[in-house]
């Protein structure tokens, strides 16, 4: 395994649960204490419960109870997000996640290797052989590229990553605020010119600002009392897919085969779907389903999330008829439960 991020680690845990003797390279030196992705589907719960890390993950994280959309600082829409118990959205910073896979992956006798980042692989016949640095080489019979967006492993097989980059920069704040009054609801902010800013729940008085603008902080139109900003930064979106997602006995699994706007919350999901997939099919020994599979599921997502994006920074005519639909949705308990039912789903 190549990349100890949620996709890596979900795989690793999971063949070592199903009885694969597995390893897991780093190129880091230690774990991560980057907070990047929160939304946890009820999917994701269940495919890690089996594993211990599912309920860990539920005891830590927020419920979330629902989602409000503005124009601008007036609330337009409404929408429960736990119409079920065993349906909610789960909220935990990224790096918490990764804990509770890599103590779950302790349980089963597997560490992390650190300071291990692969430079070069090669393909032989029946085997994979994996390079870190001049020195060090290990050969195995399968090996996962989860190693992100920038993946080595990816670049090194000559597979194209299919798409595009999308214009502009969007910004992001983590903070501590004790007033905030929202602590278990996402608040979206539709914004004259097709902007938008999103705040959303982490931890306990800790939320993220998310702005397709500079700064995040100052697009949010409500005042939001800031006790402590933990983290700022800024990135912009590709949206892209790896052509194929396997050669040979190498796969690609996660950011390494996906990536795309952060609406919607997939991502991470995605990837945890695609590992999860990937180890049960190395043991029943049916890979040569995986590439199609999660081709088709990461395109879907893919169509959803930019659907998302296009709507939520819609201008004009798109903008005025967004707002009369969601005046309708706010009013059709049905269309409420359908929409959600899509947000949650995988
Ligand atoms: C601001 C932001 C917000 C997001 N919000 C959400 C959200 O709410 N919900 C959601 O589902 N997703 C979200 N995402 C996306 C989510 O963070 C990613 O989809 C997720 O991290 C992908 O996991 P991964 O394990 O595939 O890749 P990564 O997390 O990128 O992990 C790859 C790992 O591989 C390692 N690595 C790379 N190259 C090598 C090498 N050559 N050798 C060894 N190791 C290597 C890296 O150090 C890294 O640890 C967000 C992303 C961003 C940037």
């Amino acid at each position: 395994m190549i990349g100890a991020g949620p996709t890596g680690l979900t795989a690793a845990v999971e063949l070592a649960r199903l009885g694969a003797k597995v390893r897991i390279f780093e190129k880091r030196d230690g774990a991560s204490n980057l907070s990047r992705a929160v939304g946890i589907t009820p999917g994701s719960i269940e495919l890690l419960t089996p594993c211990g890390a599912g309920p860990a993950i539920e005891a830590e994280a927020i419920r979330f109870e629902g989602l409000t959309m503005h124009r601008g600082d007036h609330p337009v829409l409404s929408l429960p997000l736990n119409f079920d118990a065993r349906s909610s959205l789960h909220g935990l910073p990224q790096d918490r996640t990764e804990a509770h896979l890599i103590d779950a992956l302790a349980r089963y006798g597997v560490q992390v290797e650190y300071n291990r980042e692969l430079t070069n692989l090669h393909i032989e016949s029946d085997r994979v052989t994996a390079c870190f640095g001049r020195h060090i080489e290990v050969s195995s019979k399968y090996l996962i590229g989860a190693d992100g967006a920038h993946s080595r492993v990816r670049t090194t097989l000559g597979i194209h990553f299919l798409g595009h980059d999308l214009p502009g920069r969007w910004s992001i704040a983590d903070v501590h605020s004790a007033s905030w009054p929202h602590k278990t609801r996402f608040s979206g902010y539709l914004l004259p010119q097709g902007h938008v800013c999103v705040v959303v729940p982490m931890a306990p008085d800790r939320y993220r600002v998310i702005a397709d603008a500079d700064d995040a902080l100052k697009a949010l139109p409500v005042k939001m009392q800031v006790d402590e900003v933990h983290r700022t930064g800024s990135f912009t979106i590709q949206v892209r897919q790896a052509e194929q997602y396997r050669k040979g006995s190498v796969f690609l699994a996660g950011d390494a085969a996906h990536v795309h706007s952060p609406v919607g919350g997939r991502g991470m999901n995605l990837g945890i779907a695609d590992a999860a997939d990937l180890a049960r099919r190395i043991m029943d020994g049916t890979t040569q389903g995986y590439d199609e599979a999660r081709y088709a599921e990461g395109e879907h997502v893919i169509q959803i999330s930019e659907r998302g994006r296009r709507m939520l920074q819609s201008k004009g005519a798109a903008k005025t008829a967004l707002f009369a639909t969601m005046s309708v949705i706010s009013h059709t308990p049905p269309a409420q439960r359908a929409i959600v039912h899509q947000l949650l789903s995988g």
